[in-house]
């Protein structure tokens, strides 16, 4: 039992992990210095904050695996966010998600008293559905679409309401336009826009309030290191930088016989899992192109991210809290004609939905006393063509300053004048780490990219080879990643055993 992983991701480090627990002798490679991939550290000599994931979802998925591969819940704190997050509108309107039903419900009261019934029915309908949809779609793989389209799956998703879309899903039980956003932006965290997205997703804001949002302490990343050193005590080989850069996966006759460095270096080996962003891996294939899905998937949204660390503090005031989304005044307008114009609003034209992580307001060791570490997201659903010139930096850089000076007027009063660290991360960065055409999030989580049209973990008829990560069904985001590192795991381990037995 033996297998090498492609990336040092999440979905390859937790692989590994249960592989080899299992017993498996295991070789990671990953081409970067450091483990972790999309999670990571954007730092400087004196502030450290998330460089990606900062919303832990599913918590119980998350502890569980990470249970099973061998990480011990005293290697990591959570920390639940509550209020979860809120919603700031243009004209000073404030939404507020909170954990407890009830304090929901007459926050939504405020608003609507039609919308305070249509959540305590939207979170009735949605229980069965979730613990049904998680079985039959989020811990099964489809290797063949015959086992997606049970008569079963198919009665479920006539359920679920498949033929809506997320928005008009939400659109079913809340009223209020503002209400509706705050019941469907939830795909932006795995990169669709909810009008874009079949209403599957809309496990993600279900999950929020059945299960809470939580935060690691120390920053999600946090768990990069966590993970590797439970892969040094599981014993797996771990080769970084230079020695860890994957160039190309042979094959022969339809399997996989071994790897070739970008250094030149050849490998044998006849089990290969690859974490990269899933359409890559045609291109890497040697002696396999006819088999290659030749499909132009769409990527998932990118985003253009603002690290900055502050000269002051603020104090609390019931309006700052660890995650908020700044919303423009029509969401799903605004969504749109970025994507149909493929550029950010010009000057005086609206400014598009943005993100403030401000992981003080739950995490005191996150920036030195009296200052603070923000991070700001803004969805920029343009993909980096390879021969575009698209001047991310000069599109880039107006956007920027009328977003951070819109959050210093809005909510964080004094903030452009005190920032004393700067840093900006394009699509285009993203691209040139391996990010499909710079989408943050893998493909994106379309109607044709999902359940059994998303690739899965054996996605070409070629032995020995295997995908896990964001890219591969069930999906993206860290704990749905983890858990079809899970789903892969179990399938190699079952089929090694009848290696054994026959
Ligand atoms: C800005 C941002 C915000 C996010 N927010 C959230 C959030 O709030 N909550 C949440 O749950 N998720 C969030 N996510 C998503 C989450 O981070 C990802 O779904 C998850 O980390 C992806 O894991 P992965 O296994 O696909 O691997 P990746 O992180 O994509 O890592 C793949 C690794 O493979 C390596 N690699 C690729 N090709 C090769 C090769 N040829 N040779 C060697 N190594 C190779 C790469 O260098 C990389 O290290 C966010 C992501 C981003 C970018």
């Amino acid at each position: 039992m033996k297998a090498t992983i492609v990336g040092g991701g999440l979905g390859g480090m937790v692989s590994a992990l249960l592989l080899a627990k299992a017993g498996a002798e295991i070789t990671l490679l990953e081409r970067k210095e450091e483990l972790g991939g999309r999670l990571a550290y954007e730092s400087n000599d004196r502030y450290r904050i998330d460089r990606g994931p900062t919303i832990v979802l599913l918590p119980e998925m998350l502890r569980s695996i990470l249970r099973e591969a061998g990480v011990g819940e005293d290697e990591y704190e959570l920390v639940r966010c509550d209020p979860m997050y809120r919603l700031h509108y243009p004209d000073g309107f404030m939404l507020t998600k909170w954990t407890d039903k009830e304090a929901m419900a007459q926050e939504l009261e405020k608003v609507a008293e039609a919308d305070k019934d249509g959540f305590l029915r939207y979170m009735n309908d949605m229980e069965p559905l979730f613990r049904e949809a998680k079985q039959a779609f989020l811990e099964r793989p489809f290797l063949r679409k015959r086992h997606f389209f049970t008569s079963r799956n198919v009665k479920l998703l006539a359920r679920l309401k498949v033929h809506l879309n997320v928005r008009q899903l939400a659109g079913r039980y809340y009223a209020n336009r503002r209400v509706i956003d705050a019941f469907s932006l939830q795909t932006l965290y795995v990169g669709g826009k909810p009008s874009g997205s079949p209403s599957l997703y809309s496990f993600i804001p279900y999950a929020e309030h059945a299960f809470g949002i939580w935060y690691v302490k120390g920053g999600y990343a946090s768990l990069a290191a966590v993970l590797e050193r439970a892969l040094r005590r599981a014993g797996v080989k771990v080769q970084t930088g230079v020695e860890g850069a994957v160039r190309q996966i042979v094959t022969e006759q339809g399997a996989v016989t071994g790897l070739v460095l970008e250094n030149g270096t050849r490998y044998s080996c006849d089990t290969v899992i690859y974490n990269g962003d899933f359409p890559h891996l045609g291109a890497m294939l040697q002696g396999s192109a006819s088999v290659v899905d030749k499909r132009d998937f769409k990527p998932s949204t990118g985003c253009v991210l603002v690290y900055v660390g502050v000269a002051r503090s603020w104090e609390d005031d019931g309006r700052r809290s660890a995650h908020q989304f700044m919303m423009p005044d029509h969401l799903p307008g605004s969504l749109e004609q970025i994507e149909a114009s493929r550029a950010f609003p010009g000057e005086g034209e609206p400014l598009p939905a943005y993100y403030i992580f401000n992981p003080g307001a739950l995490d005191e060791t996150a920036a030195p006393p009296g200052e603070t570490v923000l991070y700001v997201l803004i969805p920029a659903p343009i993909p980096v063509e390879p021969h575009s010139d698209y001047d991310w930096e000069r599109q880039t850089g107006a956007m920027i300053d009328r977003v951070l000076a819109d959050a210093d007027a809005r909510l964080f009063p004094g903030l452009v004048d005190s920032i004393v660290w700067k840093k900006v991360r394009t699509p285009q960065d993203g691209a040139k780490e391996g990010w499909y055409k710079g989408g943050s999030f893998g493909i994106a989580p379309t109607l044709t990219q999902s359940g059994a049209f998303r690739p899965q973990f054996s996605p070409y008829k070629i032995k020995g080879l295997y995908s896990v990560g964001a890219s591969i069904h069930p999906g993206g985001g860290v704990p749905i990643v983890m858990q079809g590192a899970k789903m892969l795991a179990d399938h190699l381990i079952e089929e090694w055993a009848t290696w054994t037995t026959t």
